[in-house]
């Protein structure tokens, strides 16, 4: 992949239930290094679009381009062995699985003797902060630690993009604070990312662009503090 070519590439993307289109056309274009801030209100297409970006989902019509390979039909563990991994809005950990274990799942992708899984999923505990309940049942975890979780478990399969859906929603103020210090840390190490997220401080002071969506369409796409306001993004928000 050329250094200007975008490292992942959705473009003309629609998906239907029944006549209803929830991604009616949407596109976007992530280069390597960015953090991109997806915003826009309920319903208006967000996970159905990252559904789309990690395979879950195949779109009607439009592609999808994973360094420079078409990936708009491939498996979701085929993005993963390409580096792409994703959380999910509703946090799927295995909750009678210890949090070390959890992560292991992640990591058996790149490594598949036990031995090597567990130390990889070691520093990644230690990476997210979550070493004092590396033991601990995934079920009996707050929210901020669950949250941390399923960020692990999407780091410990290597990517080199990592899409975000709501990771940070549910926490405090002070645990916002110190989810993003952890989304700078990832960024720090090179890792492009991609997040959903409703806090507006999240995406001022993370996003290098911020994309709009609404009613299945980008809206709207620029600067974050330029974005935020835009008539049109306003009215989006206030129009449901
Ligand atoms: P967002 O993440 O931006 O809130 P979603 O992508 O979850 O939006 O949903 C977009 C629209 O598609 C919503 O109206 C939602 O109800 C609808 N939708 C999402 N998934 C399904 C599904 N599996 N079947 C039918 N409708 C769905
Ligand atoms: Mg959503």
């Amino acid at each position: 992949v050329a250094d200007d070519a975008p490292l992942l590439e959705a473009r003309d993307i629609v998906v239907a239930f029944g006549s209803f289109r929830a991604v009616d056309g949407a596109s976007l274009a992530i280069r390597k290094g960015e953090i991109i801030g997806l915003i826009g209100p309920n319903g208006a297409g967000k996970s159905t679009f990252f559904n789309c970006l990690a395979g879950e989902r195949q779109p009607a019509s439009g592609s999808i381009m994973l360094r420079g390979r078409d990936v708009t039909r491939a498996s979701p563990e085929d993005h993963a062995l390409l580096g792409l991994a994703r959380s999910w809005q509703v946090p799927a950990v295995f909750d009678d699985m210890s949090v070390h274990e959890n992560v292991m799942v992640g990591a058996f992708l790149r490594h598949p003797h036990a031995a090597e899984a567990a130390a990889a999923a070691d520093q990644v505990i230690d990476f997210t902060g979550l070493r004092p309940v590396a033991r601990a049942r995934s079920g009996s975890l707050g929210t901020p630690a669950r949250k941390r979780l399923e960020i692990a478990r999407a780091l410990a399969t290597e990517p080199e993009i990592l899409l975000l859906d709501e990771a940070l929603a549910g926490l405090t103020p002070t645990e916002v604070r110190a989810a993003i210090d952890l989304v700078r840390q990832i960024h720090a190490r090179g890792i492009t990312l991609v997040i959903v997220e409703h806090v507006m401080e999240v995406i001022l002071s993370l996003a290098h662009r911020a994309v709009v969506f609404n009613q299945g369409k980008v809206i709207a796409q620029g600067a974050p503090r330029d974005v935020v306001q835009d008539p049109g993004v306003i009215e989006a928000y206030l129009g449901r």
